[in-house]
């Protein structure tokens, strides 16, 4: 279902469809928060290259189908989006978890009465400390 709604908004905004951004994007599905070094470590024993992978995340990100935000060590990480998500990072140790309940549509048809725009979604990224940081130990 995901794959489907995938290639129906690749093609909506002229994404190529490539084996190797549909690779890209299903790791930063699975695995929401890695950096893009690690991602083109991931894909090594899949023979998608570094160039590949740098060229699918900006082509991914520019679609609006991959949300680039900071994290600690000022690396930037990434994490697929269809058409929408809500991402918990730990700013110690840089886990990354999605959160699954939403309760921002009362929200942005505030948005919309306010502003006049016509509102399509949105993404969230809520920072703090995991409970294994806030207990004080190593990350
Ligand atoms: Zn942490
Ligand atoms: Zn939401």
């Amino acid at each position: 279902m995901q794959t489907q709604r995938l290639a129906q908004i690749m093609q909506e905004r002229g994404v190529r469809r490539t084996p190797q951004r549909l690779a890209v994007w299903r790791l930063l599905a699975e695995e929401p928060g890695l950096t893009i070094r690690e991602a083109v470590r991931a894909l090594e024993p899949e023979g998608i290259g570094q160039a590949t992978v740098y060229r699918s995340v900006k082509a991914l990100e520019n679609a609006g189908l991959l949300l680039g935000f900071p994290a600690p060590r000022g690396e930037l990480r990434y994490a697929a989006v269809l058409d929408h998500v809500h991402l918990l990072v730990c700013e110690r140790c840089g886990a990354v978890r999605r959160l699954h309940e939403c309760r921002l549509s009362g929200y942005e048809a505030e948005v919309e009465q306010k502003t006049g725009y016509r509102v399509r979604g949105h993404t969230l990224v809520v920072y703090g400390l995991c409970p294994r940081c806030r207990e004080g130990g190593e990350p």
